[in-house]
């Protein structure tokens, strides 16, 4: 992959053929403008926190697509200012920073793997999954349309087909809430 970038020594435009190098430079340079501060870690691709409050993010270094996209994911919790009792459901905090980190990519001319949206949708359906079935009633439409155009392959995503309407509303009977 050739992307463009600047080179701050010689103020000039540069093109630089290290895919790996990109990723990891147009990550830190957006946090930095962002005032957040960057750790890396070693436990894989798909795993990263974002600490709200002290703006600091825990991400796989950003080797390749997946560990980028990773780490844009977590800049987007931070970005979309997510914080407990924000009164917004785990669903969308999740859906929240997949779109931010999309649209990153999207305004870089960078392209989402397929196989990146579809990881993603499957985590944000798990989730809109436990808000159905933990008795809430009404969930964002737009996250319910992004999830049903998953597979059934994922249980996760077969269930919210199945038992939440296109309007977000869910038409599946509640366990019943006895207390014990
Ligand atoms: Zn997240």
């Amino acid at each position: 992959m050739l992307f463009e970038t600047h080179d701050m020594s010689s103020g000039q435009t540069v093109r630089v053929m290290s895919e790996a190098l990109n990723y990891r430079q147009l990550l830190e340079e957006e946090a930095s403008r962002r005032g957040i501060r960057v750790f890396y870690h070693g436990r894989g691709a798909q795993w990263g926190r974002a600490g709200l409050r002290s703006k600091r993010i825990f991400i796989p270094t950003p080797h390749r697509f997946p560990s980028f996209f990773t780490g844009l994911h977590e800049i987007g919790h931070i970005v979309k200012n997510h914080q407990a009792g924000d009164g917004k459901s785990e669903y969308l905090w999740e859906y929240e920073a997949f779109r931010w980190a999309v649209e990153f990519c999207k305004e870089k001319g960078i392209p989402v793997p397929e196989r990146t949206i579809n990881n993603e949708r499957d985590i944000i359906a798990e989730k809109l999954r436990e808000e159905a079935e933990g008795g809430k009633e009404n969930l964002d439409l737009e996250v319910v349309r992004f999830v049903k155009e998953g597979t059934d392959r994922d249980p996760d995503v077969a269930f919210v087909k199945k038992s939440i309407s296109d309007e977000g509303r869910v038409t599946v009977q509640h366990h019943s809430r006895e207390s014990a």
